[in-house]
This record gives structure tokens, C-alpha cells and sequence, in this order.
């Protein structure tokens, strides 16, 4: 049996209040891999019920071109998360989340200006809206991100802390190919070459993490250690390397013993790939 779907507003509502006991949400834009799964199996494991969405969301993404070369494979989603344990698929099009009219946004203020924030001028407006959009719709008790993302992670802590969402944010690991490289979505996007090159971002993270095991604290060096091992890729051109504090995402001269946030974003062709880890290595922003 195929798993419940919903495209509009109604049936996804409906479907919500047959749901008793908790729930647990599980955002996507879809092209699914082991990263979204391990998402979903942990939400699976806490609460009664899975919502998964799919929504490639057009208000997050500044660039045209980015978002018509998204990947998207519907068929294949509904498969792998009906495999995985949901219990309801919200994939809405575009004009159900925004219809003519629409002219309401969420916006984090400070925490969105850095990283990402400085390079997709307007992103996590679109994110923090759409995810406001989406608790406010499928109610859940419990919501899933990973660590991936780091800074959309913070971002979206602090947005239910603000406005006080009734929800509890879970962070899951980054699930990660053999080589290291994150999963993510827009790595169908890398020819062979590029994919053999893409590594090289969890290389540059390990070199910083290995110094700053072996005693480094000037995030200079750090990231002067990540540079230099991107330099080495041609196919690499790097947008930014960052050493900032976990919490706040300002970046950091000296480093204390706070939680580090160590991050970066890569393009590799057309292709912009980030990826981060937090120091020390198990400690959580
Ligand atoms: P996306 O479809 O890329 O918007 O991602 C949906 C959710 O999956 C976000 O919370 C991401 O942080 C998370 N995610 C994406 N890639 C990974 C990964 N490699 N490991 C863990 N979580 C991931």
C-alpha cells in the first residue's frame, strides 16, 4: 500500500487530526537519501507518528538557476519514505504554500547574517517561513533537522524559542559516504570529476579538527589549515571557511573552551556544497 499522501491544505489537516499521540516532523525538499532517512528513523523511534514534507521551497533560494537545477524525484521519495516507516507525505506545490496575496514572513535577525546567511541574501527568511508555515500545519511535537545544516539548525532553535513554538528542535548527526563527503541533495548534480574533487571539504574539515585536537586555538591557523588543503583541489572555489562559536555563529580570533562551530561552503562547478563539524567532536550546538 502506497503512503498517505497530501497536496493541499485540507486533506493535510484532516489527516492530522486522525493522528493521536505524539508526532514528529520530518522537513525535506525531497531527492532523498540516507541523510533524510536517518531523519526519519529517528522520528520514527520517538513518536507515534511521521509526517515527512517534500517541498522545494521557490522563497529560500536566491538564485534562478539553483533552484530549477534542484533534483526532484517524487516517485522515488514517496517510496523511500513509505519504506522508512511515515505515515503521511505533505507535498504541497508552490501556490499552496504561497497563493496570490501572499505577504507574511518570519525573519531571524542576527544569527542569519553570517555564513550563509552573507552569501544567500535571503535564504533563511525563506527557511524560517516555510518551517513556521509547516509547524503551524502538521502540529508535530517533535521536529527533525540535521546537523548538516548547521546554521539553519541554530536559525530555526532560536525562531521556536522566539515565537514560542510548543515543539522540541531534534539534530541528527550528518550521515556521510564512505570517502566523508556529506550526502546532500545536490551531489547527483557533480559529474564523475567533480564528485572525485568534493571530498576535499571533509578532508579540510578533519585538518582543522586534527589541529585543534592536538592543542591549536587560533582559529587563524585554522582556518589557514583548511585553505591550504582546498587550494590543493582545482576544482574547488571556496565562498567561505569559518571558525565561529557554536551558539551565537560569530566568528571567533581565539578560541576558548566554548563549542566551535567549523564550517564551510564550497563550489564545485555549478555546484555549492557546505559542510561543518562542531568542536569538541561530540559536543552540540
Ligand atoms: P534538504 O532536503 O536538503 O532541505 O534537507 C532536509 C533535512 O535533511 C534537513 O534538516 C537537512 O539538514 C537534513 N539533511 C540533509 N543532508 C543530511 C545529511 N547528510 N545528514 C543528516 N541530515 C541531513
Amino acid at each position: 500500500m502506497a503512503v498517505e499522501t497530501a497536496e493541499t491544505i485540507e486533506t493535510l489537516r484532516a489527516a492530522r487530526q486522525q493522528m493521536s499521540g505524539s508526532v514528529g516532523l520530518v522537513p525535506t525538499m525531497g531527492a532523498l537519501h540516507e541523510g533524510h532517512l536517518a531523519l526519519v528513523q529517528q522520528a520514527r523511534s520517538e513518536n507515534d507518528h511521521v509526517i515527512a514534507t517534500i517541498f522545494v521551497n521557490p522563497t529560500q533560494f536566491n538564485d534562478a538557476a539553483d533552484f530549477a537545477a534542484y533534483p526532484h524525484d517524487l516517485a522515488h521519495d514517496l517510496e523511500l519514505f513509505e519504506r522508512g516507516g511515515v505515515d503521511l507525505v505533505f507535498a504541497p506545490m508552490p501556490d499552496v504554500m504561497y497563493p496570490s496575496g501572499y505577504q507574511t514572513y518570519v525573519t531571524v535577525e542576527q544569527m542569519t547574517q553570517p555564513l550563509e546567511g552573507a552569501h544567500r541574501p535571503g535564504h533563511f527568511r525563506g527557511v524560517t517561513t516555510v518551517v513556521a508555515k509547516l509547524f503551524n500545519l502538521t502540529q508535530p511535537h517533535r521536529a527533525y533537522f540535521g546537523q548538516k545544516d548547521a546554521q539553519q539548525v541554530a536559525v530555526i532553535q532560536r525562531m521556536v524559542d522566539d515565537m514560542n513554538f510548543p515543539l522540541a528542535v531534534v539534530v541528527c548527526p550528518t550521515v556521510r559516504e564512505p570517502d566523508g563527503l556529506a550526502m546532500s541533495s545536490r551531489n547527483r548534480n557533480l559529474t564523475r570529476a567533480q564528485r572525485q574533487a568534493a571530498p576535499v571539504l571533509y578532508q579540510a574539515l578533519m585538518a582543522a579538527q586534527a589541529a585543534y585536537q592536538r592543542g591549536e586555538r587560533s582559529s587563524k591557523i585554522l582556518r589557514r589549515l583548511m585553505r591550504d588543503v582546498l587550494a590543493q583541489e582545482p576544482l574547488a572555489d571556496v565562498d567561505y571557511v569559518s571558525v565561529a562559536d557554536a551558539r551565537s555563529l560569530e566568528e571567533l580570533t581565539q578560541l576558548t573552551d566554548q563549542p566551535v562551530l567549523v564550517s564551510l561552503a564550497v563550489r564545485i562547478g555549478q555546484t555549492r556544497l557546505i559542510d561543518n563539524v562542531l568542536l569538541p567532536a561530540q559536543s552540540y550546538a
